[in-house]
């Protein structure tokens, strides 16, 4: 029998689009009508693997042990596999909880609770993307909007060091540069779209001005507009950054110019050089062009739910990221406290990477660090950080295979519904019961 579900969310990127349409026939998700090709590849690839049948991207059937990491795996129970992450946890010196950008706000909590437990550092993959930007904020603040107020009325729009045709391809259709809304009912034809990178992109493909930025100079360029905008044209040398003054005075021109405008950024600018100084001056910019219009700024989140992290670390510790509790209270402290920081410093003995693959994305040595140390991956997915981990413990997939709250780039929270069953527990389950068996192996 085939079960229509309507307005569900796609948990892939952070524009958490929620107008999918998933067909299910006999537990098995058959169709994701809307759902662009990234979404679509991640809610219908769910064939899962066992120890013998290893592939990369996709899901792993049972948990996995092994003592040596030269060994191959063996499949074991959840208790066994639980119960070996819980010794490994509770007896290392100085551990590290990382990851947690594909999992929902409750799976969240529990792993604050652990990192309370266990006195570690716990950080999200927001500490190699906009962990700058959160920096920034802490600053500055932000001017910003939500995802449907800029539907309905944006008329100038900037994508600075982000290519959202590739990243999010979604995003100009539902709620950017093609979207029609209210006051937009033009769509595409009533807006102006600036993008501004380092290399041609297909987002500047479609834009009607691309301004080609030298790598590294994005805080000279922001300063440059800044001045052009403050009438202090002549200040600004006849070409920063490799952008002509022309250019960058056109620039001015049509910002001012909007009704509404906003200026989505992405790591291209978050982690070039001077990176949370280019979103300081990116904020200061978009503060100062409030002088003359509206406008605003929103960074392109990546993962689902990286922003979502960012939110419950707040209110749970006070700070975004990058909390080590080893203090015993909440101390935070990015360039020593990351992830990246405690292991370029070899300070960490044992690892447990959660919904996120740390390995694919952490620089040589990181990950040179994460192969010596006992690591436990926790997520439904074989990827890199399965190749060095001891206990590999597969999950249900949060928006797929079980419920829970994410939070859209734009800060707007949604709701995750479970479309399928599965015969794994969740990441909630299997927090909760690491936290009580950690507690009892320290109690005894
Ligand atoms: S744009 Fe992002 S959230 Fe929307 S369908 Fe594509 S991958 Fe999913």
């Amino acid at each position: 029998m085939k079960t229509v579900i309507t307005d569900a969310l796609c948990t892939f990127c952070g524009c958490l689009c929620d107008d999918i349409m998933i067909v299910v026939e006999d537990n098995k998700i058959i169709e994701a009508k809307h759902a662009c090709i990234l979404g679509s590849a991640k809610i219908l690839g769910q064939c899962r693997l066992g120890a013998k049948n290893i592939g990369t991207h996709l899901t792993i059937k049972e948990p996995l042990m092994r003592t040596d990491k030269n060994e191959d795996f063996r499949e074991v129970s959840y208790d066994e596999a639980i119960d070996e992450a819980a010794r490994v946890l509770a007896i290392s010196k100085r551990p590290l909880l990382y990851g947690w950008a594909s999992a929902s706000c409750e799976v969240h909590e529990k792993g604050i609770l652990l990192a309370e437990e266990l006195g570690a550092i716990i950080d999200n993959t927001s500490s190699v993307c906009h962990g700058p930007t959160g920096l920034a904020i802490h600053e500055k603040g932000m001017p910003s909007a939500t995802l449907g107020q800029i539907k309905n009325r944006s008329d100038v729009i900037v994508f600075w060091g982000c290519n959202p045709v590739q990243a999010h391809p979604r995003h100009m259709s539902r709620y950017s540069t093609f979207s029609r809304g209210f006051f937009t009912e033009k769509g595409r034809k009533g807006r102006k779209i600036i993008s501004v990178d380092v290399r041609k992109t297909h987002t500047s493909g479609v834009a009607d001005e691309y301004v080609e930025v030298q790598q590294g100079s994005d805080y000279l360029v922001i300063s440059a507009l800044r001045a052009i905008l403050s009438g202090n044209p002549d200040v600004v040398p006849d070409k920063v950054g490799n952008v002509t003054k022309e250019q960058l005075i056109k620039i001015i021109d049509i910002l001012k110019s909007a009704k509404f405008g906003v200026i989505f950024f992405g790591m291209g600018l978050t982690q070039s050089e001077s990176r949370y100084k280019n979103i300081d001056n990116a904020i200061s910019l978009v503060t100062e062009l409030n002088s003359f219009t509206k406008f605003v700024l929103m960074p392109m989140r990546g993962h689902y739910n990286v922003a979502g992290f960012n939110q419950v670390c707040t209110w749970e510790t006070g700070f975004p990221t990058a909390v080590d509790f080893s203090r015993g209270a909440p101390y935070y402290n990015p360039g020593e406290t990351a992830a990246n920081d405690v292991l370029y410093r070899k300070e960490v003995d044992a690892a447990m990477i959660i919904a996120a693959d740390a390995a694919a994305h952490f620089p040589a040595n990181s990950v040179r660090e994460l192969a010596k140390i006992p690591l436990i991956q926790i997520d439904p997915h074989w990827n890199s950080t399965t190749e060095i981990a001891n206990v590999v413990i597969p999950t249900a997939m949060c928006g797929i295979e079980a419920e829970g709250t994410a939070y859209r780039m734009d800060g707007v929270s949604l709701r995750l519904r479970k479309m399928i069953d599965s015969n794994h527990p969740t990441d909630e389950e299997v927090l909760l019961k690491l936290i009580k068996r950690v507690k009892g192996i320290k109690n005894d």
